[in-house]
């Protein structure tokens, strides 16, 4: 099993990509914003509790993400392995994914780094947001505070990813298809 991880800010493409990848490579693609979503959809009591801290464009907490993708680690088969979407986006959350893959005898071997400038990313949420529906890409305020979290909070996992020498920074603008070719080359190193 192959683990991979999709970085990069909101707006950097990361959906995107990993929907496509997780297609070719035969990956299970973990998004914990769609998860999130989906329980808000739903109108669990989980949902209910996390829609303020999502619309805000805060981080929900560790331990709720944590618990949604160990639930769907323990319950996948017949994958080549798994591409992780928005998660860990802490320190805290990339110690559990780590404790978490060496438990079931796994690791995190390649972290991919879409880098895109924040004009651009400003430009794409708000395009987003004319078909997206989420309430969080329709706010500017929302926009850059979620830009601002990555900074503090998410970006210092990419040093994590330095250090165990699996992080690739890929350049984020130019078509889909091209930046699709980038990221597969890295892919292909691994596999
Ligand atoms: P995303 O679709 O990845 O942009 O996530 C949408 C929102 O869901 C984020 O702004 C957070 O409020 C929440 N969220 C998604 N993934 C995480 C995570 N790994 N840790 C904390 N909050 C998350």
């Amino acid at each position: 099993m192959i683990n991979v991880l999709m970085f990069g800010p909101p707006g950097s493409g990361k959906g995107t990509q990993s929907v496509t990848l997780a297609k070719k490579y035969n990956m299970l693609h973990l998004s914990t914003g769609d998860m999130l979503r989906a329980e808000l959809a739903a109108g669990t009591e989980l949902g209910r509790k996390m829609a303020a801290i999502m619309s805000a464009g805060e981080l929900v907490p560790d331990e709720v993400v944590i618990a949604m993708i160990a639930q769907k680690i323990d319950s996948t088969t017949g994958k080549t392995g798994f591409i992780f979407d928005g998660f860990p986006r802490t320190v805290e959350q990339a110690d559990a994914l780590q404790n978490m893959l060496k438990e079931r005898g796994m690791k995190i071997d390649l972290m991919l780094v879409l880098d895109v400038n924040d004009t651009e990313l400003m430009d794409r949420m708000k395009k987003r947001a004319l078909v997206s529906g989420r309430a969080d890409d329709a706010d500017e305020a929302v926009i850059n505070n979620r830009i601002a979290v990555y900074r503090a909070k998410t970006e210092p996992v990419i040093d994590y990813g330095r250090r165990a020498k699996v992080s690739r920074t890929v350049e984020g603008i130019g078509s889909i298809d091209d930046i699709f070719v980038r990221l597969c080359r890295h892919i292909e190193t691994i596999i």
